[in-house]
């Protein structure tokens, strides 16, 4: 089965039931509605001369049009290049000239971002009517952009279509779209999704109808997700946990997906699961840090709150405790997994006991194989004891994009995907991510896992989110460093920090440096750089 079958299917048996409800935009669709605009979307889409396997991009942020494209595109085969709101002129070009875009959907602007300017800028001469001149572009495999007309900018876009235009153009009913779509097969290529860029520069990798039905399918399972469910969606549909945790999850259940904003802002959030009366929500868990810490927390009714996920990066089980007390989430669950494997290699499920659900992943997914090597040798390690997370089965990407080295460095030949982050699993299967094998520090010859004193600091009544890094040392190779952030109105000292450490962690685990900051320097999915701390502290220690 492709996407574009399985909605369809869904579309009948769900007709009238609510699929999406985008707040910012005041906009409802049911399963029935939402097929039919799809398809007038594949329609018009043909209209503009794409074909079977041609790439198309969208910059944007959360909204209805974007499901309405990963659909669209699902149905006729076009691959879907999902990029990122935060890129500017220079991501963009690389992006889009990266797999050869040829067709470009981008809102017009977004609060003091000019979208649109930024597209000029690259190709000032872009002009539909003008073929002849396409070629001496800095974009030259782009022919068509279309621009979503999210907060009323009503001017004219010389040579640029509008969306709803491009709609308007597209007849639902066409036979074509099914004759595309009875040729499709799920191991066609249907998205190219960037990695988050948290350890470097993204890359694109290639992501096929079965990577990531089945795995959204999956995910919804391991929530107990029906089509009662009413799941709010804060993360960026841009990347793998909006599209395929949020919407496909959602989608293979009947459930109802609800986009609190175009942007992540905790109050939306609030009053979107208030008002939505929703039973489910996602976050990083920096996003779950900031609701629970909104001044205004506690004027909101969350107790028709009942499951959701957090994911992405190291979930403190602080937070989880957190989120399960204070938000009612008793059935949340941890997913691991990453852009390249669809994403979910491992997720805890609604009857995973508590205190394995606040500590672990959980275990791995269905259909799937993992194994746990010494990075060195590659010798899958005994229970217990940390080592590279590999995944082999149905989840593991088709490639990135133009790049057959980096594949063949990523996948083995067995198939086994090397993800780069280190775990354990304990003997009853559940996994535990230690961190990432290039975020580990040496520290006078002892491996130190920056995790495991993220975890202990959190503890520390004053302290609202923490970060430790490795920083080079002349003597000892590395040495620790903590970027922390005070709780609002408390002002922790070094030396209040010192004092908690001391008996309670080893001496050597103690961070050598501890610095007050007001911010992290994050990815826009919420993702915290530790690549950018350790230089902010290469160059302030010279
Ligand atoms: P890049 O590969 O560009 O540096 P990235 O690895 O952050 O960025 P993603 O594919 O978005 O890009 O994220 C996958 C990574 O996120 C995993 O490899 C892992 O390090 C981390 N991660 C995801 N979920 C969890 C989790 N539950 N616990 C700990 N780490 C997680
Ligand atoms: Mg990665």
């Amino acid at each position: 089965q492709t996407i574009g079958d399985f909605f369809a299917a869904m579309a009948r048996s769900q007709g009238s039931r609510e699929a999406l409800v985008s707040r910012h935009q005041g906009l409802r669709y049911s399963y029935a509605e939402l097929h039919r605009e799809a398809r007038r979307l594949a329609s018009a889409l043909l209209g503009l001369g794409l074909a079977k396997g041609d790439r198309v991009g969208i910059w944007s942020h959360n909204n209805a049009e974007w499901v309405l494209m990963q659909l669209a595109t699902a149905q006729v085969g076009l691959i879907l290049v999902n990029i990122n709101p935060a890129y500017r002129v220079a991501e963009l070009e690389y992006a889009l000239n990266k797999v050869g875009c040829k067709a470009l959907v981008t809102m017009a602007q977004f609060k003091t971002s000019d979208y649109l300017g930024m597209l000029r800028e690259l190709a000032p001469e872009l002009n539909l009517c003008l073929p002849a001149k396409l070629a001496a572009r800095r974009l030259p495999d782009l022919r068509a952009v279309v621009w979503i007309d999210v907060a009323g900018q009503g001017d004219e876009q010389p040579g640029m279509l509008r969306f709803s235009e491009l709609m308007a153009r597209g007849n639902p009913d066409e036979a074509r779209i099914d004759e595309i779509a009875a040729q499709l097969k799920n191991t066609d290529p249907i998205n190219i999704q960037f990695t988050s860029g948290t350890t470097g520069f993204p890359k694109g990798a290639t992501l096929t109808h079965r990577n990531i039905l089945n795995n959204g399918y999956f995910i919804g399972e391991c929530m107990r997700l029906t089509p009662e469910d009413r799941l709010c969606i804060p993360v960026p549909l841009y990347h793998c946990f909006g599209m395929v945790l949020g919407n496909l999850a959602c989608f293979t259940h009947g459930s109802t997906i609800v986009y609190p904003n175009d942007g992540f802002d905790p109050l939306s959030v609030l009053e979107a699961v208030q008002a939505e009366r929703c039973t489910g929500l996602h976050g990083v868990p920096t996003m779950f840090i900031a609701e629970l810490d909104h001044p205004r927390f506690s004027e909101f009714d969350m107790s028709t709150l009942r499951t959701g996920i957090m994911a992405g990066s190291p979930c403190p089980t602080e937070v989880m405790k957190r989120v399960v007390s204070e938000m009612h989430l008793s059935q949340i669950t941890i997913a691991y997994g990453m852009t390249e494997t669809s994403p979910v290699s491992c997720q805890s499920s609604t009857d995973t006991p508590l205190e394995k659900r606040v500590s672990t992943v959980g275990t791995v997914q269905p259909h799937l194989e993992i194994k746990i090597v010494d990075p060195d040798t590659g010798a899958v390690v005994p229970r217990g004891t940390s080592g590279e997370f590999c995944t082999r089965g149905y989840s593991v990407m088709h490639g990135y994009w133009g790049d057959a080295a980096k594949t063949r460095e990523a996948i083995d030949a067995q198939g086994f995907m090397h993800t780069g982050d280190l775990a354990t699993m304990d003997e009853d299967g559940y996994v535990n991510i230690v961190g990432r094998i290039k975020d580990m520090v040496i520290r006078g010859g002892e491996n130190l896992y920056p995790r495991e004193i993220e975890e202990f600091l959190y503890r520390h009544p004053q302290v609202q989110d923490v970060q430790v890094v490795g920083v080079p040392d002349s003597r000892l190779g590395e040495e620790l460093c903590a970027w922390i952030i005070a709780k609002p109105g408390a002002a922790p000292t070094e030396a209040d920090i010192r004092e908690f450490c001391k008996g309670q962690i080893a001496h050597y685990k103690v961070p050598r440096y501890i610095r007050f900051v007001q911010e992290f320097p994050m990815t826009v999915t919420g993702k915290i750089q530790k690549f950018r701390i350790r230089d902010a502290m290469k160059e302030e220690l010279g």
